[in-house]
């Protein structure tokens, strides 16, 4: 059985999208910063599939968690070949009222946290001669966004991250693609005043707000074998806004 790990498995966005793996088939692994119930509930929903799952606290922005980690999950299921680099956070606030740490710490788990996993997961996979890597950015890393010039800044560098590290193992059988979500309905985004979702609204053609499972869909045919010749790419999923 293959082996998926889903960084920020706990909740929102990774929660569904290691459930969407499970159902096609892949035992998983799952990371958290802190919500060890909410971790368990993920893995006891993909256990459902009939796969093995297990879920391991570790901060991706700390390269001894990543590599405890992937040693846990190596030694539990084996060798990862599917890893999604979902875990993510925010810190909003004007450039002029940023406070440094509010900046390193979303550079941190947002950018630093993808280059940790990936370089942990790659060895295996170039063994293997196989292996998905689909980073989760988001649309405002592409287009940027007042408020969020830390969070925009960590998405446009996991792009940049995804088309290099696409190119440096894409002659090893890996393929390293980003999925830019929208405005995707999860606590991340429940947080934002009536009035700026409604501004957000009036932008997305489709006339709806994401859900994760928009995101998971992707991420599972990014998996599959149909997007075997994929990679080095951004693919919105944004409702075409
Ligand atoms: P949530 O806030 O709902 O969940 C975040 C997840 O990441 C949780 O599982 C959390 O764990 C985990 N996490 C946070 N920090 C760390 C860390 N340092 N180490 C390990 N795990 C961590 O986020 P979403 O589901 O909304 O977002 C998921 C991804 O999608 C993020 O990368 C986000 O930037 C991106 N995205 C989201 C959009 C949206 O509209 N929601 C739009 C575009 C992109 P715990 O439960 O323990 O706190």
């Amino acid at each position: 059985m293959s082996v998926a790990l889903v960084t920020g498995g706990s909740r929102g966005i990774g929660r569904v999208i290691a459930e969407k793996l499970a159902s096609a088939g892949y035992d998983i692994a799952i990371c958290y910063s802190g919500n060890e119930a909410a971790a368990q509930e993920t893995i006891a929903e993909c256990k459902k599939s009939g796969v093995q799952g297990i879920c391991v606290k570790a901060d991706v922005s700390n390269t001894e968690d990543v590599t405890n980690m992937f040693a846990q999950v190596k030694e539990a299921l084996g060798p990862v070949e599917v890893l999604v680099n979902n875990a993510g956070i925010t810190k909003d606030g004007l450039l002029i009222r940023m406070t440094e740490s509010d900046f390193d710490s979303v550079i941190d788990t947002n950018l630093k946290g993808t280059f940790n996993c990936t370089k942990a997961a790659i060895k295996d996979m170039m063994r293997a001669r196989s292996g998905r890597i689909i980073n989760i950015t988001s649309i405002v890393g592409v287009q940027g966004n007042a408020g969020q010039a830390n969070y925009c800044a960590s998405k446009a560098g996991v792009i940049g991250f995804t088309k290099s590290v696409s190119r440096e193992y894409g002659g090893k059988g890996i393929t390293v693609n980003a999925v830019a979500p929208g405005f995707i309905q999860t606590a991340m985004t429940d947080q934002l005043p009536e009035n700026v979702k409604e501004t957000y609204l009036k932008q997305i053609p489709l006339g709806r707000f994401g859900t994760p499972e928009d995101v998971a869909g992707v991420v599972a045919f990014l998996a599959s074998d149909a997007a075997g010749y994929v990679s080095g790419q951004v693919i919105e999923v944004t409702g075409g806004m």
